[in-house]
């Protein structure tokens, strides 16, 4: 096993590659020297123990499966289809195996030997999104902060005129579905809602000139009247349309290293009382004050927390650091020598220490998250991160560092919660620490950083184990000469096909092994054979489709002129891998509210033409030819067509909408033309109009806080569940764009999205103003974005433990393989893993995860993560060799996804209760002995706490009166595929103070509290979706002239969207962090000013995590202190 060995590096391969081409590599090496020489046929085959048969042909390798099995779901569960090789009893479950392998028809070993690996050319296509990725993680966080749109801006009474809304318009072909339509159901309530899907609409009524059309007999005469378009497409009024697509970031900030280095991980600095004093007293000491936030009833039990403060214990606390603008608070005094030289392992956090003159605990004594990410990246961003050591702990995602891959997977591709896992089940039980991977198949890696490398072996394809099928990787140990292979991860040996063998060196290690990906790095990808294809049929190209809704609210908002603005630039960046060539991507369009408009495009026609579909009962596709086109081919009629959409439906007066049938369509559409793809919709409102998969309107405000809540986050039926499954047999992933201004039922809207690998975007109250500008970045990286089709994700361990959980957007027809319609270099899968065995401390553990997919050319390809773990028989390991951030991003996952079969409530307890176990394991085991009324916290999870805490408190699991079902509902499935560096920022959001932005650097956070915020300051907050920057009520004239070019506090527009573009050094450099803030993120953030004191600033201290939340969420202080009882409690 030559885990822990770097392979010299110099391999041939070694430099970035610029573009997407794919530049095959040149023959390696040359000759194959020896008795193998260049093979150009079979040779013979080294059989296990077997007399030498006559392995002819590549891979001896698997049996022959029909690829069809895959769709069926059934892949690979059962046994290995093993053959020969069955000398070995299986060891493991029959866990593994590949996707599939058809027939392998092949007559012999591929005969180009010298093969060609080019640099892994796709997946990155548009602008390098990543550039300064990581940098400081700003925290990401979701939407959703409790609070109410300001009463001013009330959300339009839609529902008024939609419930008297008779069929707007008659259509011509298809009579069908003729009957008027009923009224709908009286049953949205009109009342504005708080729906709050961030920012509140500004001051204005969403629509400002909408209200719903006067009291309507809608005249019955329709806007169109058949299937002939009108021939004037009359240019819609000009947007901006210039391709600007999320140009890169320019700043590649760099952060300040600047921090003291951490030497003595100084958790707490307030004096250190006597650790009997801190025991007698400790329970009392942090809630003097109200602890429990009291309108609601919070997690936290009532206890001896709740005893009135010991007199005389506490007097006024330290001066807060108002004033200090921006000064973070000193580091920290050290304490708790490190015991492991090398690691800062042990801190211990003294309990909240009753200094007599303290009124309650003092925040600059517990665990800051500041301090901790600035110490990592003082300590771990000038170095690269190496990958070849097993077990090493990267560093944090907020740090801004360098990979190289020298045998184990990028953190960027996976992220572990452990690195030294424990030998036993039993062990993992005591610890109760999460064993887990957060997996980003196809991330995005920075410009500075290699891709992953093709490796093609032609038609022989991967080489494999025999057994467990793991592909060739660097735990494959050469023997016998080189002429057989021990597989790592089951130990079967299998032979070495011919024209793979190699020689081995005197270590024992292939002489070609640093010249081979698949020998050396982490991660690669191999080109698949057509035995890795559906129906053992190499692909087609993948289509995008794209579904308008054009019912009255939709055109209302303006969403549709934007988006059929935007389409017409928006086509000319559709995927590609190399950027010389056209796409070859092929498009369709449909319009539809209660029935559906499908276009024919095809280049021959001089416009295009309409065909309504109104029987949505049984959705079919009314034509073939000329549905799916080339944009190159056919961009004159699309354009007339784009043109001509939000005119034909200006005047519209239908306002009900199908769903279902949207689906249904773009399904048969891929399946006429036998490829797999993307629909985009965009849709407005609930699905109410008769059809399959309508819905009604069930948001039940009482359920909340009750044991039915699940109930809300449950689809209303099971219709979508069987969609998702069709879609994804097909290889249909879809990716929704929300544009509500009530209820729309995200929880079950979002269930075809979610099950195959699509997106859900939610713009409430949609504005096109007002969020514009948002949606089209989204839109734009969206469409662009690099992704793959028809993906199949299997995860192989060593032996002793195995993948028994998945979190993410997927859908999973067995118990091992993660099916995505599609996947995009933004989506993760979280993979939990439990003991089936014992594990042993020499080997480790090995996880390799395979997905298999096809590009956005049409190819086939397999891309390949390695990670080896170390094992451990002391907890002590274990604990010094976590990832809070990972460990943080498996709970919430796993909490939320919860919440569909749990009460909140008990979600909740149970999160508390495994955090306090994890801490009480290692205060009992790991910890040098001290008073009980001291809280040790383990280095790598001193912010554990304040993190869980964070996630305690979301919108999700404890919402504010004002956080709407479906703002719940949204961020739960969003969350379900976020990777850590935005669980991050999500949960713990970055607050930078704006002073001094001078230089590459940026200014240091401040811990995210209301009392860190000086009234003279302006500061920056980013949540991962939002940003905001708060203005102070004395903030200094100068500092606001630079930013807003007035003076003046009261002058300052809170409406703005965007920063005046100034000429002077601080307001381009603010601009620049902006938007570079923006390029990190997967989501365009949408800017909001707030000025202290405003109604605004609700919302903005919703975000400020560590101080007690509105909804009754506990401050951090305040939530330590009841960690510290359960953890007392677990201990006595
Ligand atoms: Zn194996």
């Amino acid at each position: 096993m030559n885990v822990n060995q770097q392979p010299p590096m110099a391999s041939p391969y070694g430099q970035p590659q610029p573009g997407y081409s794919q530049p095959s590599y040149a023959p390696l090496g040359g000759g194959y020297p020896g008795p193998y020489g260049p093979y150009s046929g079979p040779a013979t085959a080294y059989q296990p123990g077997a007399p030498q048969g006559s392995a002819r042909g590549p891979p001896p390798v698997s049996t022959n499966q029909a690829y069809s099995q895959y769709a069926q779901g059934d892949i690979q569960n059962g046994p290995p289809p093993m053959d020969h090789s069955m000398a070995q009893p299986a060891q493991r479950p029959p866990v593994c195996q590949p996707y599939s392998h058809g027939a392998m028809n092949l007559s012999g070993p591929h005969p180009s030997y010298p093969q060609q690996y080019g640099v892994q050319p796709s997946m990155q296509q548009m602008t390098n999104q990543m550039s300064g990725m990581q940098v400081g993680s700003g925290p990401l966080t979701s939407a959703g902060p409790g609070y109410a749109p300001p009463p001013s801006s009330e959300p339009p009474i839609s529902a008024a005129y939609s419930a008297a809304a008779p069929p707007s318009y008659t259509q011509a072909p298809h009579p069908v579905s003729g009957a008027p339509s009923q009224p709908p159901p009286p049953s949205e309530p009109a009342a504005p809602q708080p729906y709050y899907d961030g920012p509140p609409p500004s001051q204005q009524p969403p629509f400002p000139s909408s209200a719903p059309p006067p009291s309507q007999p809608f005249p019955s005469s329709s806007p169109y009247s058949g299937p002939p378009l009108p021939a004037n497409p009359g240019p819609l009024q000009s947007l901006d349309n210039s391709p600007s697509h999320l140009a890169p970031s320019p700043a590649q900030q760099t952060f300040p290293n600047s921090a003291p280095p951490p030497v003595s991980q100084a958790l707490y600095s307030g004096p250190l009382p006597p650790p009997d004093l801190a025991l007698s007293h400790l329970p009392c000491i942090p809630c003097p004050v109200p602890c429990r936030p009291a309108p609601r009833p919070t997690p936290l039990p009532p206890g001896p927390m709740q005893q009135p403060p010991q007199p005389g214990m506490h007097g006024g606390y330290p001066t807060q650091q108002n004033g200090a603008f921006g000064q973070p608070r000193g580091p920290q005094p050290g304490y708790a020598g490190p015991q492991y030289p090398g690691q800062q392992n042990y801190g211990a956090v003294p309990a909240p220490t009753p200094a007599p003159t303290q009124k309650r605990l003092d925040p600059d004594s517990i665990p800051s998250p500041i301090q901790v990410i600035e110490d990592d990246r003082a300590n771990k961003s000038s170095e690269p991160f190496t990958t070849g050591v097993k077990g090493q702990t990267p560093p944090l995602v907020t740090t801004n560092f360098q990979v190289k891959d020298q045998g184990n997977a990028s953190p960027r591709f996976v992220r572990c919660t452990a690195y030294n896992i424990p030998c036993t089940a039993d062990m993992a039980k005591q610890s109760q620490v999460p064993l887990a991977a957060v997996i980003k198949p196809l991330a995005m890696l920075p410009p500075d950083e290699t891709r992953p490398y093709m490796v093609d072996h032609g038609e022989a394809g991967p080489i494999r184990c025999n057994r467990c099928k793991a592909y060739m990787c660097p735990y494959m140990q050469f023997i016998e000469g080189g002429r057989r292979f021990q597989c790592g991860f089951c130990s079967c040996v299998t032979d070495v096909p011919p024209h793979y063998f190699q020689h081995l060196d005197h270590t024992g290690k292939r002489v070609d092994c640093c010249d081979r990906p698949e020998l050396s790095l982490g991660s690669y990808e191999f080109v698949a054979t057509v035995d890795y294809c559906k129906n053992n049929k190499l692909p087609q190209p993948p289509s995008f489709i794209f579904f308008i809704d054009v019912s009255y609210n939709a055109v209302k908002s303006g969403m549709v002129n934007i988006v059929c603005q935007e389409l017409k630039t928006l086509l000319d960046y559709l995927p590609r891998e190399n950027p010389e060539a056209d796409s070859v991507v092929r498009v369709g369009f449909v319009t539809y509210n209660k029935v559906l408009h499908f276009y024919n495009v095809k280049s021959s026609l001089a416009q295009p033409q309409m065909m309504v579909v109104s029987d949505v009962s049984d959705m079919f596709l009314p034509l073939l030819d000329g549905f799916l086109v080339n944009v190159n081919d056919s961009r004159m009629v699309i354009e007339s067509l784009l043109d001509q959409i939000p005119e034909m439906f200006a005047d519209t007066r239908e306002t009900e909408t199908v769903f279902g049938p949207v689906i249904q369509a773009g399904l048969e559409a891929l399946k006429a033309a036998d490829c797999a793809g993307k629909l985009f919709l965009f849709h407005s409102s609930l699905p109410i109009a008769e059809a399959p998969g309508k819905l009604k309107n069930r948001e039940d405000k009482k359920l909340v806080g009750t044991d039915k809540e699940k109930s809300l986050f449950q689809p209303q039926s099971g219709f979508y569940s069987n969609l998702s499954k069709e879609c994804v047999a097909q290889g249909c992933c879809v990716d929704l764009f929300l544009f509500p201004n009530q209820y729309v039922d995200v929880a079950t809207l979002g269930v075809v999205p979610v099950s195959t690998g699509g997106s859900v975007y939610k713009y409430t109250y949609f504005q096109a103003e007002m969020d514009r500008e948002r949606f089209l970045n989204d839109l734009r990286r969206d469409v662009q974005k690099p992704m793959g089709f028809d993906a199949v994700m299997r995860v192989r361990t060593s032996t002793g433990i195995r993948a028994t959980d998945f979190f993410g957007s997927f859908f999973m027809s067995n118990t091992t393989d993660v099916e995505l319609a599609g996947l995009d270099c933004d989506k993760t899968v979280t993979v939990e893993f439990r003991h089936d065995d014992k594990l042993s401390e020499d080997t480790g553990a090995l996880m390799q995860c395979a997905v298999l997919y096809t590009s956005c050319s049409g190819q086939r390809r397999l891309r390949v993560h390695n990670m080896a773990v170390n094992c451990c028989s002391q907890l002590a390991d274990l604990y010094r060799n976590c990832e809070t951030d990972t460990i943080i991003n498996f709970f919430s996952k796993y909490a939320y996804r919860s919440l569909l079969n749990t009460p909140t409530k008990t979600v909740r307890d149970t999160l508390v209760n495994q955090c306090a176990q994890i801490l009480a394991c290692y205060r009992k085991n790991c910890a040098s002995p001290s008073s009980a009324g001291q809280l040790i916290l383990p280095e790598c999870m001193k912010l554990l706490p304040v993190y869980l805490n964070c996630v305690l408190k979301s919108d999700v699991l404890q919402p504010g009166a004002d956080v709407s079902v479906d703002d719940r509902a949204y961020l739960r499935q969003l969350l379900s595929c976020m990777d850590v560096s935005e669980s991050h920022v999500f949960f713990y959001p970055r607050l930078l103070p704006l002073v001094k932005l001078d230089g590459g650097s940026l200014p240091m956070a401040v811990r995210n509290s209301e009392e860190r915020l000086s009234k003279g300051g302006v500061y920056l907050l980013e949540t991962g979706l939002y940003l905001f920057l708060w203005v102070g009520a004395n903030a200094q004239q100068e500092l606001l002239s630079n930013i807003f070019g007035t003076p003046t506090f009261s002058q300052i527009d809170p409406n703005m969207t965007s920063l005046p573009e100034l000429d002077n050094p601080f307001s381009q450099r603010l601009r620049e962090i902006i938007d570079s803030f923006r390029s990190q993120r997967s989501r365009y953030m949408k800017l909001m000013v707030v000025k202290q004191e405003d109604k605004a600033e609700l919302i903005f201290k919703h975000f400020l995590c560590e101080d007690k939340s509105a909804s009754g969420g506990a401050s951090y202080v305040d939530f330590l202190c009841h960690m510290h009882k359960e953890i007392r409690q677990l201990l006595s």
